[in-house]
C-alpha cells in the first residue's frame, strides 16, 4: 500500500482496509475512518468501504469526518436508514432511490398519501434509534438472478425495474448493502456502521415523479440531512436560519429595494432606494477604473448576427441570446429574419472598438471599461431573485496588451480586486485554472501564458489553489471566491487570458519593429454582475449597508410637530449637501418613527426638538447602537462633515 505521504506498507492479500489501518497505521485513524480511496479500474482513485478486502498493490487514502466526501457518504448512509425506518413503520411502502445531495439527501417512496408532519417526526425518531443501534453496513456481491428474486420476493417493483435497466447496460453482478435486516442494492460506498451517522434530521416531504418524469407515477419524497454530531447539525441550522433572515428576496421586499413583474421575467425594477445602491456601486467602480488607467466606453446593445458569427456565439450560444427580427428582411420574404441579437456580453463589441483605429505598441495596454446592459435568455424555471436574471450589467473590462505585459496587468488587476473586496469586508481565495484537454494554441503558448499568470500571483504573495485542466479553451484564468459574513462562498471575480479572440477579430498593433503583431486580451471583472453582487451584499450586510452605500443615510425624526418646519429645512440642507435623507412628518409617535428607521436599517437617525432648533444642532442615534444608547448632540455643520467623510468611496 502506498500512503499519501509516499510511504509504503505491506499486507497479505485479503486484509480488509479497516484491519490494515488498525494494525499498520494506528487505532486512532481506524476509529476516525469513514471510507477509503484506492486505485480504481480507470486509473482514477475510487471510493470504497473500509470493509473492502485489499487484493492488489494500490495507493490508499483514508477519509475521516474532516473530508467532505465522508459527510456525503454518511448522508447516503442516512438515506438507507430512513428507508429502513419508513418500511418498519409503514410496511408495504415501496422504496425507489435515495441519493445524497448538496447539504443532505432524499429518498423517494411509493405510497398513496403524503407523509404528515407527525409521521416525519416518527420516522426521524426511529432513524436516530437505528443510528444508536450502530449496525454495521455489509456489502455483498450477488448474481442478477438472485437480486431479482430477492426484490421480487419483497414486492419491490421499482428496484426490479432498476435492476433490469442495469442489466441492459451490461452489468453481470450487483452489490447489495445491508444493515441489520434491511437491504438495498446500490453502488456504495457506505460508512462502517449506522453509528458513524451521528444525527439525522428530516427537513420536508414533497411529491416527486418516478424518474423525474411527469408521465410516471407520483412518489413521496423525504428530504433530510445528517451530520457526524449534534454540534455540526446545530451550526448548520443556525447558519440556515441566519441565511433565511438575510435572504435578499425577503430583505429586498422589507427594505423596498426592487420588484419583479411577470411581464419582464428575470429583469428587476429598481426602487429609488435600490437604484441608489446600484448607482453608488457603479460610480465607485467607474472611479476606480478611471483612476487606474482604464477608459470607459459605451457600445451598442443590438448587433447583426455577423458579429456573433465572428465571435462564435451564433454557433455555440444562440439559444442563450434574445434574437430580434430584421423587419426589412422579413418584408423581403426571408424565412428566418432574426438577423439581430441583444448582446449577452461586451467582449465582441470591445474587439470591434479596438479595430476602429490602427493601434500602436504605444497604445498598449488599452483598458476598456463598460457597464452596459446585457441580456441572456436563462430558462424561466432557473430565474430567482437577483442571482439568476435575464437582464444585468457587469463591471466589465477588457485589457489589450502585449504578451510581456500580461504579468504586470494581472498583478495590477488583482491589487484592484483586493482593494474592492476589502472595502466590503469580503474575504477571498484565488483559483488558478490551467490548460484544459480541449484547447487552442500550442504548448509553448500555454507555457508562456501560465507562467505569466503564475508570476503575477507569486509577486502578490497571494495564496491560491491550482486547478489543473480548468482553464478556458482559449487561455488560463484566475477565479476569485469570496466568503460572506456568515461563511458562505460565492464565485465573483475573474481574470481570463484570451488568445483566440484577437485571431478571430484579426486584432493587431504596430510594434517597435514597424510590423503588425497580435495583442492578447484579458477579460476581467470584480463584481461580476451588479445584480448578483447586490444580492450578495444585501445578504452579507443583512441589509445594514455602510454609510457610503446606504440607500437612505439619515432619517429625520421630530420630538414635536412644532419643529416640523425646521426639520424640513434640515432635510433640504442635507439633500443639498448630497446626503440621502428621509423625513416622516406623519402623525405617528416619535418612538414608532425611530423604530421604523431602525427596521429600515438607516445608519443615522437624527432627533430634532426645541433645543436642537434653537442651537442648530442635531442629536443622532446610530443604527445598531441599541435602544438605550445615549444620543450624541453636535452642530449641524459637524454632522454634515462627518457624513461627507463616511460617504467617501472606500
Ligand atoms: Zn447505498
Ligand atoms: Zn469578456
Amino acid at each position: 500500500m502506498t500512503l499519501p505521504d509516499g510511504s509504503q506498507k505491506q499486507t497479505p492479500a485479503g486484509t480488509t482496509i479497516g484491519d490494515f489501518v488498525k494494525t499498520a497505521i494506528g487505532p486512532g485513524l481506524a476509529k476516525a475512518a469513514v471510507l477509503a480511496k484506492i486505485d480504481g479500474p480507470s486509473g482514477q482513485m475510487q471510493e470504497v468501504d473500509l470493509a473492502r478486502a485489499l487484493d492488489h498493490d494500490t495507493k490508499l487514502e483514508i477519509l475521516t469526518s474532516k473530508q467532505p466526501e465522508a459527510l456525503e457518504t454518511i448522508r447516503h448512509d442516512a438515506a438507507h436508514i430512513v428507508a429502513d425506518a419508513v418500511q418498519r413503520l409503514f410496511p408495504g411502502t415501496q422504496v425507489t432511490i435515495g441519493p445524497s445531495i448538496e447539504n443532505g439527501f432524499y429518498y423517494d417512496f411509493d405510497r398513496g398519501t403524503p407523509f404528515s408532519e407527525a409521521e416525519l417526526a416518527q420516522i426521524e425518531e426511529l432513524a436516530n434509534k437505528i443510528v444508536a443501534e450502530d449496525l454495521p453496513f455489509k456489502r455483498t456481491e450477488v448474481s442478477i438472478d438472485d437480486a431479482i428474486k430477492l426484490f421480487e420476493g419483497k414486492g419491490e417493483k421499482f428496484k426490479v425495474e432498476i435492476i433490469h435497466d442495469i442489466v441492459a447496460k451490461g452489468a453481470t453482478t450487483l452489490t447489495l448493502y445491508s444493515h441489520g435486516e434491511w437491504v438495498d442494492f446500490c453502488l456504495g460506498p457506505h460508512g462502517p456502521s449506522t453509528g458513524k451517522v451521528g444525527v439525522i434530521k428530516l427537513l420536508s416531504s414533497s411529491a416527486a415523479y418516478w424518474r423525474g418524469d411527469s408521465k410516471n407515477k407520483t412518489l413521496q419524497r423525504i428530504y433530510g440531512t445528517a451530520f457526524f454530531d449534534k454540534k455540526g447539525l446545530d451550526a448548520w441550522q443556525k447558519q440556515r436560519e441566519e441565511a433565511e433572515k438575510r435572504d435578499h428576496r425577503r430583505l429586498g421586499k422589507d427594505l423596498d429595494l426592487f420588484h419583479f413583474h411577470p411581464f419582464s421575467p428575470g429583469a428587476a425594477f429598481w426602487t429609488p432606494k435600490g437604484t441608489a445602491i446600484y448607482t453608488q456601486l457603479s460610480a465607485y467602480m467607474r472611479a476606480l477604473a478611471l483612476g487606474n488607467g482604464y477608459v470607459e466606453i459605451k457600445t451598442p446593445l443590438l448587433y447583426n448576427k455577423g458579429l456573433w458569427e465572428i465571435s462564435g456565439h451564433w454557433g455555440k450560444y444562440k439559444e442563450n441570446m434574445f434574437l430580434v427580427e430584421d423587419s426589412e428582411a422579413k418584408a423581403a420574404g426571408d424565412e428566418d429574419p432574426h438577423h439581430y441579437s441583444l448582446k449577452p456580453m461586451n467582449c465582441p463589441s470591445h474587439h470591434l472598438y479596438y479595430g476602429f483605429k490602427k493601434q500602436s505598441y504605444r497604445d498598449l495596454p488599452m483598458r476598456l471599461h463598460t457597464q452596459d446592459v446585457l441580456h441572456r435568455n436563462e430558462a424561466a424555471g432557473a430565474l430567482g431573485g437577483l442571482t439568476r436574471v435575464r437582464q444585468f450589467a457587469q463591471d466589465d473590462a477588457h485589457i489589450y496588451c502585449r504578451e510581456d505585459q500580461i504579468s504586470e496587468e494581472v498583478a495590477k488587476f488583482v491589487k484592484l480586486l483586493d482593494r474592492v473586496y476589502n472595502a466590503f469586508g469580503l474575504q477571498y481565495t484565488a483559483k488558478f485554472a490551467t490548460r484544459p484537454e480541449k484547447r487552442i494554441g500550442d504548448d509553448a503558448m500555454w507555457d508562456r501564458a501560465e507562467t505569466a499568470l503564475k508570476t503575477a500571483l507569486d509577486s502578490l504573495d497571494l495564496a491560491y489553489e491550482a486547478k489543473p485542466g480548468d482553464g478556458a479553451f482559449y487561455g488560463p484564468k484566475i477565479d476569485f471566491d469570496v466568503s460572506d459574513s456568515i461563511g458562505r462562498k460565492w464565485q465573483l471575480g475573474t481574470v481570463q487570458l484570451d488568445y483566440a479572440a484577437p485571431e478571430r477579430f484579426d486584432l493587431t498593433y504596430v510594434g517597435e519593429d514597424g510590423k503588425d503583431h497580435r495583442p492578447v486580451v484579458l477579460h476581467r471583472a470584480i463584481y461580476g454582475s451588479f445584480e448578483r453582487f447586490i444580492a450578495i451584499l444585501i445578504e452579507h450586510f443583512a441589509g445594514a449597508f455602510p454609510v457610503w452605500l446606504a440607500p437612505i443615510q439619515v432619517a429625520v425624526v421630530t420630538v414635536t410637530d412644532r419643529v416640523n418646519e425646521h426639520a424640513k429645512t434640515v432635510v433640504d440642507r442635507l439633500a443639498a449637501a448630497g446626503v440621502r435623507v428621509s423625513f416622516d412628518d406623519g402623525n405617528g409617535m416619535m418612538k414608532a418613527k425611530i423604530r421604523d428607521a431602525s427596521l429600515q436599517k438607516i445608519p443615522y437617525t437624527i432627533v430634532l426638538g426645541d433645543k436642537e432648533v434653537a442651537s442648530d444642532q442635531v442629536s443622532i442615534r446610530t443604527f445598531g447602537g441599541g435602544d438605550q444608547q445615549k444620543l450624541e448632540t453636535l452642530p449641524f455643520a459637524a454632522f454634515v462633515e462627518r457624513l461627507a467623510a463616511e460617504s467617501k468611496f472606500p
